[in-house]
């Protein structure tokens, strides 16, 4: 990092500081850290990949397993489709913060509504057999912001840290950060008004398991709605006082 961000960081930081033990959060003029846009991938199913894209035939990837096999949301988004749809029985899609949609098809249930919320990671069906489909599976599409015919999944997962076939749930590992500042507060939940678990007095290493959307704490321009998770001090500290130039930390995944 530069001296120069370090600088800046550390005065926003100990205003937001002196902000959260007054209970007050002012408004921002702008935003000088822009909301996340993206967040990391996660393994839509463990299985075997039966069928791989091409650019002439499959339009995606087939994994296979039981049915009954948890189904995960491949990023964070909105759920745009759930329900019933010719071919695939039941199919889900979901439209993500960069645009791609990703689908999913031949589930046995769904679990997602459309326009919910979901996080990168979360379950959002079962494996099953519905529709066209010789065999329990999972048909992982992935569209872009354009529509039209599926792009190849394998370099869409591995630019988020995904690489096929996959293990739910072992995706991007935690990262080390450090917090900076005085008396920051590390909070059971990602609220300001959640209980404080314990205070850093100072300068800490943490290892960040993930990381989610709470409270926005603003000031100077500097707007910051992302907490990170850290295990072992048993609580959420927001991102504003980890030691990082953006907002939303690079190869954390979302919690
Ligand atoms: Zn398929």
């Amino acid at each position: 990092m530069h001296a120069l961000q370090h600088i800046r960081s550390r005065s926003i930081g100990l205003l937001a500081a002196a902000v959260v033990a007054t209970g007050l959060v002012p408004l921002a003029a702008g935003s000088a850290q822009a909301a996340p846009a993206a967040s990391t991938g996660s393994c839509p199913a463990a299985g075997q990949v039966t069928q791989w894209w091409s650019s002439s035939g499959h339009d995606g990837v087939d994994i296979a397993n039981a049915t009954g096999t948890p189904i995960y949301a491949a990023g964070a988004g909105q759920v745009i489709a759930a329900g019933t749809a010719s071919g695939y029985g039941l199919w889900i899609r979901i439209k993500h913060d960069d645009g791609y949609v990703t689908e999913y098809g031949h589930m046995d249930t769904i679990g997602v509504s459309t326009g919910q919320r979901v996080n990168s990671g979360q379950q959002i069906a079962t494996m099953g057999n519905r529709g066209v489909s010789t065999g329990p599976h999972l048909h992982f599409e992935v569209q872009t912001a354009a529509g039209g015919r599926g792009i190849n999944p394998v370099p869409y997962l591995a630019d988020r840290g995904v690489s096929l076939p996959c293990s739910p749930g072992s995706g991007t590992p935690g990262t080390n950060f450090s917090t900076w500042g005085t008396s920051v507060n590390v909070r059971a939940d990602v609220r300001l008004d959640a209980r404080v678990v314990r205070t850093l007095t100072g300068p800490t290493r943490v290892y960040v398991e993930c990381q989610k959307r709470g409270d926005t704490v603003n000031a100077e321009g500097y707007s910051n709605n992302a907490w990170s998770y850290v295990p072992a001090l048993g609580g959420y500290i927001s991102n504003i006082y980890i030691d990082h130039a953006d907002a939303w930390l690079p190869g954390v995944r979302e919690c």
